[in-house]
């Protein structure tokens, strides 16, 4: 009995119908896929793309070297040295992150207190020569002074849950 229904029931292609129909529904819905890079999928304050280290509103820069971060990352990407200032405060004389070592996990970032390095929204980015893929202390602060608007606003839109 089952097989014959089956059979009666491949005659009427209803599996087909039913798949057509499916189809037919999604003509008019909206579409899931994007014009990349033209169109973007919206992104989280917390995203985790790039690094930058930032400066208190005086330039003064906020890393005190404490190297926290250096010892909680999992892949072994940050390597700081450091050394103490005249005044007394301690500060790094080299800050490097191995982009190809690092898994964005933003540990460092969670560790910092006092929001030095973080993570930004940057996502596009690349290298074309041998070693780029190591950002040093410059490159950070200066990853950090052209976003730090857009670093802000993602962590005040976040801070309700930090
Ligand atoms: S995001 Fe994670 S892996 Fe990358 S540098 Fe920070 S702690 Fe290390
Ligand atoms: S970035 Fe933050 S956690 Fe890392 S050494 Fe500087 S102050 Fe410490």
């Amino acid at each position: 009995m089952g097989k014959f229904v089956a059979w009666f029931r491949s005659l009427l292609l209803l599996e087909l119908i039913g798949g057509m129909a499916l189809t037919f529904r999604y003509l008019f819905r909206d579409k899931y896929t994007l014009m990349y890079p033209m169109e973007k999928t919206p992104q989280s304050p917390r995203f985790r793309g790039l690094h930058a280290l930032r400066r208190y509103p005086n330039g003064e820069e906020r890393c005190i070297a404490c190297k926290l971060c250096e010892a909680v990352c999992p892949a072994l990407a940050i390597t700081i040295d450091s050394e103490q200032r005249e005044d007394g405060s301690r500060r790094t004389t080299r800050y490097d992150i191995d982009l190809f070592k690092c898994i964005y996990c933003g540990f460092c970032e969670e560790s910092c207190p006092v929001d030095s390095i973080v993570e930004t929204h940057v996502l596009e980015y690349h290298f074309e020569k041998r070693g780029e893929n190591i950002v040093n202390k410059q490159q950070l602060l200066a990853i950090g002074d052209r976003l730090e608007s857009e670093i802000a606003e993602r962590r005040a839109a976040d801070s309700a849950y930090r």
